[in-house]
């Protein structure tokens, strides 16, 4: 009978392993996104977003909620970020400092100026002020930014 809950895991796992659902559930350890919040962080069409989308609700990664016209995606237990982080140390440690600092790419931040939320991976600018780091969109922020 224990049987059922390694073939349960290992399915699980299977439905885990690409690294764009790992990067999904990494960017929703923070807390719930919309899927065009995901699109822009992710660098993903919405088509193809929302194929690995399915994906991880089907296996119950993930569960979503309705707020106007937007959908929002949430983990469905903190675990699955815990245990995806887990081992995300262990790779970091055996790929060094250049990994680490590549990590802190994928943080979710706030920019500023319009409040879009963004990764400073794909921010169209970024300005360090009074010691911290400010992320902006491509619209003009980080130039209203600066003028302030
Ligand atoms: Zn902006």
């Amino acid at each position: 009978m224990y049987q059922i809950v390694f073939k349960r895991h290992a399915e699980l796992m299977k439905a885990l392993a690409n690294p764009k659902r790992l990067e999904v559930v990494h960017l929703l350890r923070q807390g719930q996104l919309a899927v065009s919040e995901m699109e822009r962080m992710l660098g993903l069409r919405q088509a193809n977003l929302s194929q690995h989308l399915m994906v991880l609700r089907r296996i119950g990664v993930v569960n979503t909620e309705r707020r106007g016209k937007e959908i929002y995606y949430s983990l469905t237990h903190p675990n699955f970020a815990r245990a995806s982080e887990l081992m995300r140390v262990v790779l970091m440690q055996r790929l060094g400092g250049q990994a680490a600092k590549a990590a802190n790419q994928l943080t979710v931040v706030t920019d500023p100026v319009c409040g879009m939320r963004l990764t400073p991976a794909r921010a169209a600018h970024s300005y360090r002020f009074h010691a911290r780091q400010y992320y902006f969109c491509g619209t003009g922020c980080a130039k209203e930014f600066k003028k302030l």
